[in-house]
C-alpha cells in the first residue's frame, strides 16, 4: 500500500483531522482521477468544490444522465474509468441510464453518489431524496459497492477502480451517504487508508494451445473475415491489430465504433461490401465485437449458415452466447493478436485471390452508388446532399472526433463519413439509445482538446439539447450539426386529429438560435455549399456552435435500417 499525503485535507475540523470529502478526493487523485462530470447538490456540493481546488477538473452538467454518458466515453476514450458524481434520490436515479449504457458497452466508468441517512432510508422514514440506491444500481451496473465509514473510502475507491476497468469493463455504482462524506479521523491515519492500484487492467495471456486452435481455423479458411468491435478499438492494441491484419491479408469490416482503427480507406477495408462480406464469410475471427443484434446473432441468412467463428474476448462467457465458437481466444486484444501475428509465421494464411475479387467488385459497384447519391443536389436538402457536405469539411479535419445519434442521421453518417484514426467516432453503440450525443461531445472535447463535431438527428439532439449551454459554458471546440427534417425519423407525417402526428417535431425550428442563448454561434443552412462553409468555420473558430441543417420533412425512413424490428410498422403494413 503506498500511503499518500493528506496535507489537502485539513479544510474542515482541526488540522490533524481529515473529512470524508477530502479522502474521496485523495483517493481519487491517487487513482490519476483528474476529470470528474456531474451536477452538485446534497450532499455532496462541497465534494465536487474540494475536488477543484485540489486541481481535479470538475465539469458541471444540466441533468445527470449526460454527465454520466460523458464519463462513460471518457473511459472508452482514455482506458481509464471516467467518474461521474451525483445527488442523492433523482438525481441518482438520473445518473442510472448513463451508468447501465456504459455496463452493456463495456465502458469502464464510476458513478459516485452521494446518499440519505441509512437508518432513516432503511426503516422508510420518509427521508430527503431517500431511495434504498445501492440495490437500485445493481442490476444496472457491474458492481455496486457502499462506503459506510469514513476509513474504507480508500479501499471503496480502489475497488470501483479495480472493478471498473478490470476484465471487461463497466459501469461501477460507489455509493457515499452524506454522514460518511461528513465524518472526520485523524490524518496521517486517514492518509494510510488511501492507496493506487497496481497495474488496473493487467494482461491477459491467451493459451497457446488456444492459439494454435485458432490459426489452424484460419488457415483452412477459404473466404475468412475479420471483424473488428469496439472492444478493438477500446484496447489502445493499434499497432498490433493493423500488423495482423496486414500480414494475413484478411478483410476486415469494422463495427462503427471501431471505424478509424484502420482507415476506413483501407484496401482491405470491406466495409462497403458489408452484406456480401457477412452472407460468404466461411470463417470469421471476431475481435472485440459481440454477435449481438448488431451481427444479427450470427444467425443466417444474413450469415452462411456454416460460417466458423473464431472469437477474441477478455469475457470468456460470451463465447457461445449465439453461436458455436470454433476457436474460443480468452485474453486481452493486444496479448491475442500479439499471439496471432506471432503464430503467422508457422501457420501462414493464404486468402484466395477470389474472395479478394468478389468483395473489391461489391465495394466498387456501392461505392459508385453512393458517389452517384452524394452528387444529388435536391432542394430541399436531404440526409445524403448535408452529410456529403459535412464529409468533405471532415476530409481535412481527419483529428476531429465525430459523435453520432438519430435514426436516420445515424444509419447514413456511419456509412457516409469515413474515419482515419482509431477511437475517434463515439455513436449510439450497443443500445441504439438516443441521448448520448452532448455528453459525449463534451468528454471528447474535455479529454482530448480537439474539435469534436456532433451530427445529431433534430429528434435525438432534443434528449441532452440543454447541455449545449455546458459546451459554452466551458467554451468548448463543439460543433452541433442537427440533421432538422422536423420529426422522429421524419416529420411528414399527417396527423389524425388536431395534435401533430406522433413522429412530428417542427421543421422549422430554428436549433441554433440555443447555441445564440448561451454566447454560441448559430448558423442556419439550407444547402449543401452553406453547410460546408458554416462546419469549415465553426470548426476553425474552435468555439461552441450549432448548424440547424433544413431538410426536407419528407426525407428519412421509419425506424431507419431497423425497420424489421418494429413490429408496429409492420402490422399496420400488414393490415393496411
Ligand atoms: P461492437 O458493438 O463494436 O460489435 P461490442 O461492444 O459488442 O462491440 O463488443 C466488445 C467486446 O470487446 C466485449 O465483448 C468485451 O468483452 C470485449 N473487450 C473489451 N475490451 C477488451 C480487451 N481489452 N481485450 C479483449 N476483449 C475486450
Amino acid at each position: 500500500m503506498t500511503a499518500v499525503s493528506a496535507s489537502a485535507g485539513q479544510a474542515r475540523g482541526p488540522a490533524r483531522l481529515i473529512d470524508g470529502f477530502h479522502l474521496v478526493v485523495e483517493a481519487l487523485k491517487a487513482n490519476d482521477v483528474d476529470t470528474v462530470y456531474g451536477i452538485v447538490g446534497i450532499p455532496i456540493t462541497d465534494l465536487a468544490r474540494v475536488a477543484q481546488a485540489s486541481g481535479i477538473r470538475y465539469i458541471g452538467f444540466r441533468q445527470e444522465t449526460s454527465a454520466g454518458n460523458a464519463a462513460a466515453a471518457a473511459g472508452f476514450l482514455t482506458r481509464r474509468p471516467g467518474v461521474c458524481l451525483t445527488t442523492s434520490g433523482p438525481g441518482f436515479l438520473n445518473g442510472l441510464p448513463a451508468l447501465a449504457n456504459a455496463t452493456t458497452n463495456c465502458f469502464p466508468m464510476i458513478q459516485i453518489s452521494g446518499s440519505s441517512n441509512r437508518a432513516l432510508v432503511d426503516l422508510q422514514r420518509g427521508d430527503y431524496q431517500d431511495i434504498d440506491q445501492l440495490n437500485a444500481a445493481r442490476p444496472f451496473a457491474k458492481a455496486a459497492y457502499r462506503i459506510n465509514r469514513i476509513e474504507d473510502i480508500g479501499r471503496g475507491v480502489a475497488r470501483a477502480m479495480r472493478t471498473a476497468i478490470s476484465g471487461r469493463p463497466g459501469g461501477v455504482y460507489l455509493d457515499i451517504p452524506g454522514d460518511v462524506l461528513g465524518q472526520a479521523m485523524d490524518a496521517a491515519a486517514g492518509a494510510e487508508t488511501v492507496w493506487r492500484i497496481v497495474d488496473p487492467a493487467p494482461r491477459q495471456l491467451p493459451a497457446p494451445e488456444a492459439v494454435e486452435r485458432a490459426l489452424r481455423v484460419l488457415a483452412r479458411a477459404e473466404r475468412p473475415l475479420i471483424v473488428l468491435g469496439k472492444g478493438a478499438a477500446y484496447a489502445q492494441a493499434d499497432d498490433v491489430i493493423r500488423e495482423f491484419v496486414e500480414a494475413s491479408g484478411i478483410p476486415f469490416l469494422p463495427m462503427s465504433m471501431a471505424k478509424g482503427l484502420l482507415p476506413d480507406s483501407h484496401p482491405q477495408s470491406v466495409a462497403a461490401a458489408r452484406s456480401l462480406a457477412v452472407a460468404r464469410a466461411d470463417t470469421v475471427l471476431l475481435v472485440g465485437a459481440r454477435l449481438n443484434w448488431l451481427l444479427g446473432h450470427g444467425d443466417s441468412p444474413q450469415w452462411s449458415a456454416d460460417a466458423k467463428f473464431i472469437q477474441v474476448d477478455i469475457a470468456p462467457a460470451e463465447f457461445d452466447s449465439n453461436q458455436p465458437i470454433a476457436a474460443p481466444l480468452a485474453g486481452d486484444i493486444g496479448s491475442v493478436m500479439t499471439a496471432l501475428r506471432d503464430g503467422l509465421a508457422t501457420h501462414p494464411v493464404t486468402v484466395p485471390a477470389q474472395w479478394i475479387e468478389e468483395l473489391a467488385e461489391r465495394t466498387a459497384r456501392n461505392d459508385a452508388k453512393m458517389r452517384e447519391r452524394l452528387a444529388e443536389d435536391p432542394r430541399p436538402m436531404r440526409f445524403y446532399n448535408a452529410l456529403g457536405a459535412i464529409r468533405a469539411v471532415l476530409q481535412d479535419h481527419p483529428d476531429a472526433y465525430v459523435v453520432n445519434e438519430g435514426a436516420n442521421a445515424l444509419d447514413l453518417a456511419r456509412n457516409v463519413i469515413g474515419m482515419d484514426v482509431p477511437r475517434h467516432r463515439l455513436d449510439t453503440g450497443t443500445w441504439g439509445v438516443m441521448g448520448i450525443g452532448m455528453g459525449y461531445a463534451i468528454a471528447a472535447a474535455v479529454e482530448t482538446g480537439q474539435p469534436v463535431v456532433a451530427i445529431e438527428g433534430d429528434s435525438a439532439f432534443g434528449f441532452s439539447g440543454m447541455e449545449v449551454e455546458t459546451i459554452c459554458r466551458y467554451r468548448l471546440p463543439v460543433t452541433v450539426v442537427i440533421l432538422n427534417n422536423g420529426g422522429v425519423y421524419r416529420g411528414d407525417e399527417t396527423a389524425n386529429g388536431s395534435d401533430p402526428a406522433p413522429t412530428v417535431l417542427n421543421a422549422r425550428a430554428r436549433h441554433e438560435l440555443i447555441a445564440e442563448a448561451f454566447g454560441g454561434k448559430g448558423y442556419h443552412v439550407t444547402t449543401p455549399a452553406e453547410l460546408r462553409s458554416a462546419l469549415s468555420e465553426a470548426i476553425a473558430s474552435r468555439a461552441p456552435a450549432i448548424i440547424d441543417c433544413e431538410l426536407d420533412p419528407a426525407a428519412g425512413v421509419e425506424s431507419g435500417h431497423l425497420a424489421s424490428l418494429n413490429p408496429a410498422s409492420k402490422a399496420i403494413s400488414a393490415g393496411g
